[in-house]
């Protein structure tokens, strides 16, 4: 397996001579502060509303990431995170987009990071890196095998699990909020939902703060998960993960990577809406609207939009929850 590059733009600290100057007075920024830990935030009186952009690939897709996150900064997420790529430039992207969105915006920002081509000591550099960029939260991940390849090989002196890399986050930075995955209807690796809540409970032990769960179109599954975390006295907070679907053929192609079911009334309704995007998209709002609507009146702590780097479901949803 290659080495996959160190992403470079989380890296500048201050006095470091990359740093990014202000102007051409050859001003420095000011000092960073800090961003708060999400942690502190979900130990508030309201539920948090997150959002998740993925990396983009190429310079198209990081402009509709700048397009999408100027609209969507009008509806004051409590944070966002940024995914973590498979390899290449797309890293590059993560650390460019997540010091844009917190620039830019003033927004509490969550890189992700995964063990996938990276040894322990390539991790710790990204850990310190983002630690120096005063970013405070990390989403901690395994990530999955290559394409083609059905079992996680970690690199070189690198990670099996993503508890390794919860330990090794909270060993260097006790500052830093760690956010782990959580999987309701199990991780598809695992050969049963009690092995892998016996994982789970390993990232917790390992120091993770709270867990973001996959996606899932049934708030049961979410319900029943909850309730066996706590049985096994998992206590941290369980954020549930929502994704307002946007077609037949992209809920198909995520339930099958990702394990989730598939109701049948949503199938029904997608399969309606034929190959009309439009009226799928709408279909796709109103689950994620009556799916956010239970889980709030259930008591969550917040909710996490899979927004996809785009605005329209996120803003509907923000407009349909204000009524
Ligand atoms: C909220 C969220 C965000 C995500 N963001 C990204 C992203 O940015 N980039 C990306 O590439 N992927 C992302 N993923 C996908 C994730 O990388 C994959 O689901 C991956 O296959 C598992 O990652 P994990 O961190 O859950 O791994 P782990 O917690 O390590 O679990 C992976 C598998 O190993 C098993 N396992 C764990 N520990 C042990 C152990 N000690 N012994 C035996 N088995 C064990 C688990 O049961 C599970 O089956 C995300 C997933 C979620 C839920």
């Amino acid at each position: 397996m290659n080495k996959t590059a160190i992403p470079e733009t989380i890296t500048s600290t201050p006095g470091d001579p990359r740093a990014p100057k202000r102007g051409a007075n050859g001003q420095s920024h000011p000092p960073i502060v800090p961003d708060p830990a999400i942690s502190t935030l979900l130990g508030g009186r309201r539920p948090l509303r997150s959002l998740e952009f993925f990396a983009p690939k190429d310079d198209t897709g990081s402009e509709a990431l700048r397009i999408a996150s100027e609209a969507l900064q009008h509806i004051r997420p409590d944070f966002v995170s940024v995914t973590y790529g498979a390899g290449g430039s797309t890293r590059d992207r993560t650390a460019q987009s997540c010091d844009f969105l917190r620039h830019n915006f003033g927004l509490t920002v969550m890189p992700h990071l995964t063990c996938v081509g990276h040894s322990r000591h390539d991790l710790t550099e990204i850990i310190d890196r983002i630690h120096a960029g005063g970013f405070r939260n990390v989403m901690a991940l395994r990530g999955d095998p290559p394409k083609g390849e059905s079992d996680f090989s970690p690199y070189q002196d690198g990670f099996h699990h993503a508890s390794e890399l919860v330990a090794l986050i909270k060993s260097r930075h006790p500052d830093v909020c760690v956010g782990v995955g959580g999987y309701p209807e199990k991780h598809p690796e695992a050969p049963s939902l009690d092995a892998d809540l016996a994982n789970l409970r390993l990232k917790v032990d390992a120091g993770a703060d709270f867990i973001t769960t996959q996606l899932f179109f049934d708030n049961t599954a979410y319900y029943r998960f909850v309730d066996r975390c706590r049985a096994l006295g998992i206590a941290i907070p369980i954020v549930p993960g929502i994704l307002p679907v946007l077609s037949l053929r992209q809920i198909q192609r995520f339930t099958a990577l990702s394990g989730a079911g598939l109701p049948g009334r949503l199938l029904t309704q997608l399969e309606a809406a034929g190959n009309h995007d439009e009226t799928a998209e709408m279909v796709g709002i109103d689950w994620a609207l009556h799916q956010i609507r239970d889980l709030l009146a259930h008591g969550v702590p917040g909710y996490h939009l899979y927004v996809l780097n785009r605005a329209k479901a996120a803003l509907a949803l923000t407009a349909g929850l204000a009524a």
